[in-house]
């Protein structure tokens, strides 16, 4: 019996992941230096684990409320006002999720009817234009330029509205340019936003790993704070990806909307992972402290000896990406990435996979150890050496067509796994 044709039409048009084909390749390859997948490479703080156990140990194995642990709602408020300059409500303004992932799900089926119309910026993280679609939402992106670092402008915001335009998605530092906006570019978002009463967003989860500057979220700003749906995670800062824990913070009655969508879905997040994530917002600043200062270190070096080796590199503000160009070798990203995975067993991942305006960028995660990136930067030099003094050859250092290395790299998609096809983030 062919089930295929019961399969929902929208979900049939989604492209499936290509990069994740990609690291399912990657995975069955001996000796690569994956600067593929986005999440630390750090085991979550000892401390942290510490309190998981803990809550094992004393028989924590219920469900929460819906909104999640009250202590955990307390911690976050606490929180957000002393990182974020808000303050949000522990009773009705806060509802904690599985992970980042689920809460802009929630957002986008809590809010988005069928035909609206969300804003978000391009390059991008890969499921913000799936999620769209699958709530029948129309995604419209907003490009952003390396020429700018990657900032969102208000005035590019303007030339891509539309009537109809419901949301604008903000990930700021963002995934994968590490671009950021300073607080004069984001009060011109802000104005816009107010202008055209658009509903923002705001998924801050690199907020921590911030490089240049203090942070500044958006919800801060005046008009912004009953018109914002601030989504923030513990998976990259606090290094707990496998946890799956996140949260989102609102004006109550949109909280009270995703609410109803989680409790029927979700029903609540993990309360092992709930009580390591007080622990976590309460006592693991100096380990994200250490954390970030070694990602800074790692992007320095990683920036600097892209750019020596003649691939273009601005610097990434925040997050623990560098998005090159590599343009100068005559390459696009994919081939690039393909190509260089063959050559010299490094894996980044093309710039397509964030949306067609990131074709002539990789991504390259430092969130990978100092060591192995000296080691990453040398086998990119000889690659791309090999490349610029084969270009009248061009079959000598690309990838060969057909080969089990070329899988299709569509976007959109998700995220791959680093390490032997594990599921994608
Ligand atoms: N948002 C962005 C911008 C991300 O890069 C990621 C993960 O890579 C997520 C959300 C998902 O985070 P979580 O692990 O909290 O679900």
């Amino acid at each position: 019996m062919d089930v295929t044709r019961h399969i929902a039409r929208h979900v049939v048009n989604l492209p499936r992941s290509g990069i994740r084909d990609f690291f399912e390749v990657v995975s069955k390859m001996k000796d690569v230096i994956s600067l593929g997948i986005g999440e630390p490479d750090f085991d979550t703080p000892w401390h942290i684990r510490e309190a998981g156990i803990y809550a094992l140990e004393k028989g924590k194995t219920h469900y929460t409320s819906n909104l999640g642990l009250i202590e955990l709602r307390r911690a976050i408020s606490r929180y957000d006002e002393k990182n974020f300059s808000v303050t949000y409500r522990p009773d009705d303004e806060i509802l904690v999720t599985v992970g980042v992932s689920e809460a802009l799900d929630i957002a986008f089926r809590a809010l988005v009817n069928p035909g609206d119309k969300v804003l978000f910026h391009q390059p991008c993280y890969v499921s913000y234009h799936p999620s769209i679609t699958l709530v029948h939402g129309v995604g419209i992106p907003v490009p952003t330029f390396a020429k700018d670092n990657f900032a969102l402008t208000a005035e590019a915001l303007r030339s891509a509205w539309q009537p109809g335009c419901k949301l604008l998605v903000l990930n700021l530092p963002c995934n994968p340019t590490g671009g950021t906006c300073n607080r004069e570019q984001l009060e011109a978002i802000a104005h816009f936003c107010v202008e055209k009463d658009l509903i923002v967003l705001s998924d801050e989860i690199y907020a921590e790993l911030t490089f240049e500057g203090q942070h500044v979220s958006v919800v801060s700003l005046p008009g912004m704070k009953e018109r914002t749906i601030f989504l923030h995670g513990f998976s990259k800062a606090f290094a707990m990806t496998g946890w799956r824990i996140g949260y989102a913070c609102g004006p109550a009655a949109l909280i009270e909307a995703m609410m109803k969508v989680h409790q029927y879905s979700m029903m609540c997040a993990s309360v092992i992972s709930q009580e390591a994530a007080i622990e976590a917002l309460t006592r693991g600043e100096d380990a994200m402290k250490s954390m970030r200062e070694q990602y800074q270190r790692r992007r320095d070096f990683l920036v600097r000896r892209l750019n020596e080796i003649g691939l273009k590199c601005h610097l990434p503000r925040g997050s623990f990406y560098a998005f090159p160009c590599v343009e100068s070798t005559g390459m696009s990203g994919k081939d690039f990435a393909l190509g260089l995975l063959q050559s010299e067993r490094v894996a980044m991942v093309p710039g397509s996979a964030f949306g067609e305006n990131g074709a002539a960028f990789c991504r390259a995660c430092f969130a990978t150890g100092y060591e192995q990136l000296i080691e990453a930067g040398n086998r990119i030099e000889r690659y791309v050496q090999a490349v610029v003094s084969s270009k009248d050859k061009p079959s000598a250092a690309g990838p060969q067509p057909g080969s089990a290395l070329t899988p299709s790299l569509s976007h959109p998609m998700g995220e791959g796994a680093r390490r032997a096809g594990e599921g994608s983030p």
